[in-house]
């Protein structure tokens, strides 16, 4: 039997549509046509379409963006975490635990594991995520991960520069060489993005440019991890590197807002991670007060942020971040999109990707007056139910 051509959700007590910063229409319909949003407004007016189906008064949003996330890795670290909640520092060498396992595991054990947080992500609602490398930190296993990555989203990101590898410690300059040169060479083919982690204990200030520069001469756009653990030169480095985002942006100097602002950078902000490390969570509220663009993102990765959750991440947001629900919710859709340069999702104007989300709940804001709480009740992505 042949699909309905077209389809129409009526019966939505909000239609969270993001057409023009916000916006949401209250007792709304939407049709999808060929995968696409087609028509949007009031119930009363909607046109007839092939097929009806009824959201029985509950909410519709555009599906999540989750514009920063790890998935490609082996192993996993929650006896880290543990000792960590029992008192014991976060540093960023906890990341060559999971570069060993990912090193020693097979493409198949490599790809079970992303494709399993894949579905658990659209499971959540995530219809558009980034998934970076950043766990081989060689010349093969980091082109290998980002094959695999390839495979299941376009937003893949190369993060050769993420730690320095055991068998380069000492010698920042020679890895960095390595990023920028045969590493590269073998990883853009596979790749959007290029990332660096501009952190003390990983890269700093020199060395991040060089790399976002090598990458944007080989096509990549930038992006980076800045300011996460301590004040740093990482949003400088991504306003002047052209980057789309600045991920984390957990301490910002009065400097760093005027670039985030003016550059402009999407200030891509990851509770998740702030939540697993106990450390402080970034200013949201100063960071939207001074105009900045702001994304949520789930930093979905075994060390710092084991959650694949976008739900959690707003309802974080919102309590912990003082942001608003209708910011913490544009935040992670339209935001996310804006972090990926994307115009098609994040949305759901006429002529968007029919990537919705359906609440089992009258409005967006139960996604965070009701945490923890599995609250998708459908979601579709390009016009299609997803079983
Ligand atoms: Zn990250």
């Amino acid at each position: 039997m042949a699909q309905p051509h077209s389809t129409l959700l009526t019966g939505i007590s909000e239609l969270v549509t993001n057409e023009d910063g916000w916006t949401a229409i209250t007792d709304a319909a939407l049709v999808i046509q060929d995968g696409a949003v087609a028509w949007t407004g009031p119930a009363s007016q909607a046109p007839p379409a092939d097929a009806v189906l009824h959201a029985g008064g509950r909410a519709v949003l555009p599906g999540f963006v989750d514009s920063h996330a790890h998935l490609v890795f082996a192993g996993e670290r929650s006896a880290e975490f543990a000792a960590r909640m029992a008192g014991r520092p976060y540093q960023a060498g906890g990341i060559l635990t999971t570069v060993a396992a990912t090193r020693a595991a097979s493409d198949a054990a490599l790809r079970a594991n992303l494709r399993r947080l894949a579905a658990e992500m659209l499971g959540q609602g995530t219809t558009t995520f980034e998934c970076k490398s950043g766990y081989g930190l060689t010349v093969g296993d980091e082109a290998r991960g980002l094959a695999l990555a390839a495979e299941i989203t376009p937003e893949v990101t190369y993060l050769g520069a993420h730690v320095v590898p055991p068998e380069f410690a000492g010698d920042t300059a020679g890895y960095v060489d390595l990023v920028c040169g045969p590493m590269l060479q073998a990883c853009a083919p596979h790749a959007r993005w290029v990332d660096v982690f501009c952190e003390d204990g990983a890269f700093g200030a020199d060395e991040a440019a060089a790399v976002l520069a090598a990458g944007r001469a080989r096509g990549l756009g930038p992006r980076i991890h800045a300011n996460q653990l301590g004040p740093g030169p990482g949003i400088q480095v991504a306003a002047q590197a052209g980057a789309a985002a600045a991920d984390h942006c957990t301490y910002v100097s009065e400097k760093d807002l005027d670039a985030i602002v003016s550059a402009p950078l999407v200030a891509t902000l990851l509770p998740g991670a702030e939540f697993g490390t106990r450390h402080p969570y970034p200013d949201a509220r100063r960071l939207l007060d001074a105009g900045a663009t702001v994304a949520l993102a789930t930093d979905c990765n075994p060390g710092s942020s084991f959650t694949s959750s976008m739900p959690f991440c707003i309802a974080l947001a919102v309590r912990d971040m003082r942001m608003t629900t209708q910011e913490a919710v544009w935040a992670a859709t339209a935001g996310g999109a804006r972090a990926l340069r994307r115009t098609d999702v994040g949305h759901l104007g006429v002529g968007a990707r029919a990537d919705l989300i359906l609440l089992d709940a009258p409005s967006h804001a139960y996604l965070a007056y009701r945490p923890g709480v599995p609250q998708i009740a459908a979601v579709w992505q390009s016009g299609q139910r997803v079983p």
